[in-house]
């Protein structure tokens, strides 16, 4: 019993069973819609991005573009201007260098440089090489060329500065070739693109956009320090010098996740790429995600308890059910409250459970009715009679036994037949019955023996009692239309005996003394024989003094007289 009362805790309950199952299925699809909106989300952050960079990009490769040609056509208009440089005289081309440099801000230094490969003229004035030989590269290429021309960064001899450096060709009247006209950037310095893009692109986002040239190195990075470091390495920057536009999420040289758009710039191969960490994405998620949760979580809590609600209220039936199932035993039946449910298994259960509690009961009820009764007479039997006695001598209610055998009951049997001695029988419960007060006992002890207890009746009332018996049987017309009479005994509790034996012993010891003085006369009995009895040897005390003989079938023969 224990044991499966352990096993019973171990086993999970329908509430809880529904409760968590339901609580699972929300958090579940909380948790669901939270990750899908989560990658939805993501998957949009960094689309826009890609799309907002590449779309920047191309913008600034635009600009780019139209401020390379007008660039270039400025230093084509002054190239035309210096067709007879050689007939013009030194301040004429300082003006003209000066009035250009202002006029467009292009550059920061413009230099015209003859066929030779000498400075003719520069503007500022502070780039003190007027006179000298060109030194760079860059502007050998450029002389040699004879095209318009534009470098790579490179730092001059001179001033050591970054630069990059475009020219144009000058031909005089003849079309002969007279040197170029060349104009610089300063990297490093103010120049056109910070003018144009500003000094300090990093948006509040992170996201931020550097120009390369067509070699892969920086000609406009928001850290100053990297200008005109080769970045070729660059997924990007190598996917620019091959010509291609577009956007991807990359990793750059500093192993730094980047969502980048690239465009090239179609006049100077140069190309814009437009970026921005990974990182400013996870933020916008992480805030995203941080709402969301604030939004959803009251709803979601709300929906949980609903759902708890609901899965205890359905689980509540078969719960009470269960309960009512399990308390149930064969000796105490209860039967479930008549409930209306709104759950359909739970009312057609409830309905069926009733019905077989109810059946259960009627039938417990009549084998309770059958074992504790008799079935001719109606009367309770012995059984009933004895635990009534144990009872009663628990609670030390004083009480008197009268036993009653009906006088030669076997010759109305043998005479008149079985039926007409049950007849018999039952007349006789009647007249004890009418005599008897509800409160006093009546029992068929067994055959044609029966037993009253009359409480708190001495012996002597009991004796008054059972004269009415016996005188009511003797004087009735009875179903066989000749008298019968009974014999009666007497005992009393507690003077006679403290048990139940020992007092219906003593009473069928007064009745056997009532049979052998004649029969039909009622005997109390004796006094004496409780010292006896109260000796606590009742077998011995049956062989020895008892007079009663047991028969084989069990039935006693009282004298005959
Ligand atoms: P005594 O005066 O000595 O009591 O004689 P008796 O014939 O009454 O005693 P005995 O014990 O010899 O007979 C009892 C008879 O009661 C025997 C049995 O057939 C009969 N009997 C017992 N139970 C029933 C019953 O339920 N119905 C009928 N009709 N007879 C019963
Ligand atoms: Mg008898
Ligand atoms: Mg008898």
């Amino acid at each position: 019993m224990l044991e499966e009362l352990k096993a019973n805790s171990r086993k999970i309950s329908l509430t809880t069973l529904l409760t968590a199952l339901v609580s699972l299925s929300v958090l579940l699809t909380f948790t669901i819609l939270l990750v899908a909106s989560y990658q939805s989300k993501k998957t949009s952050l960094i689309d826009t991005t890609l799309t907002l960079n590449f779309s920047s990009a191309g913008k600034m490769s635009l600009t780019i573009d139209s401020l390379f040609k007008s660039m270039r056509s400025s230093l084509q208009y002054s190239a035309s201007l210096f067709s007879d440089i050689n007939d013009m005289n030194v301040d004429e081309v300082s003006n003209k260098l000066e009035l250009m440099r202002h006029s467009s801000n292009y550059f920061n230094s413009v230099t015209v440089v003859d066929e030779t490969g000498v400075v003719r003229n520069v503007s500022p004035k502070s780039v003190d090489t007027i006179g000298r030989s060109i030194t760079t590269e860059a502007a050998k290429e450029a002389l040699a060329s004879q095209k318009p021309y534009l470098s790579k960064p490179y730092v001059t001899a001179s001033s050591k500065r970054l630069i990059v450096f475009m020219s144009e060709p000058i031909f005089d009247k003849a079309g002969i070739y007279r040197g170029f006209i060349g104009g610089t950037l300063y990297l490093e310095e103010n120049n056109i693109l910070n003018m144009i893009f500003g000094s300090n692109p990093t948006d509040k986002m992170g996201s931020y956009f550097y120009i390369v040239e067509s070699e892969g190195r920086l000609l406009y990075h928001q850290d100053r320090t990297r200008l005109g470091e080769d970045i070729r390495a660059n997924e990007v920057v190598r996917k620019l010098i091959q010509g291609q536009s577009g956007y991807e999420q990359m990793v750059n040289l500093r192993g730094v996740s980047l969502l980048a758009g690239y465009v090239k710039v179609p006049e100077n191969g140069w190309g814009v790429v437009v970026v921005s960490p990974i990182s400013v994405v996870n933020e916008q998620l992480r805030h995203y995600i941080i709402t969301i949760l604030l939004y959803m979580i009251l709803p979601f809590s709300l929906l949980m308890l609903i759902v708890i609600v609901l899965a205890r209220r359905l689980a509540k039936p078969f719960v009470a059910l269960a309960d009512l199932v399990s308390q149930n035993t064969k000796d105490r039946i209860k039967l479930p409250e008549e409930k209306q449910h709104w759950n359909r298994e739970a009312d057609l259960l409830t309905k069926a459970i009733s019905t077989a509690l109810i059946d259960m009961k009627k039938q417990t009820d009549q084998l309770k009715h059958d074992a504790t009764t008799d079935p001719l007479t109606g009367l309770i039997n012995r059984r009933t009679l004895e635990a009534i006695m144990h009872k009663w001598i628990e609670e030390k209610t004083p009480f008197s036994v009268i036993i009653m055998d009906i006088d030669r009951f076997k010759s109305i049997n043998d005479t008149y037949g079985h039926q007409a001695g049950d007849e018999m029988l039952k007349h006789f419960a009647q007249i004890v019955t009418s005599v008897v007060r509800p409160s006093d006992v009546f029992c068929r002890f067994g055959g044609e023996e029966f037993i009253a207890l009359i409480p708190h009746a001495a012996a002597e009332e009991a004796y008054l009692v059972a004269e009415r018996i016996r005188l009511g049987l003797e004087h009735s017309a009875n179903p066989l239309g000749h008298p019968v009479t009974v014999s009666q005994g007497i005992a009393y509790y507690s003077s006679h005996a403290n048990s139940a034996e020992e007092l219906i012993h003593i009473a069928d010891q007064a009745l056997y003394k009532a049979k052998a003085s004649g029969r039909n006369q009622t005997v109390i009995a004796d006094m004496r024989k409780r010292s006896v009895l109260g000796a606590d040897n009742n077998h011995q005390m049956d062989n020895l003094t008892s007079p009663i003989r047991l028969m084989n079938n069990g039935r006693r023969k009282f004298p005959e007289r």
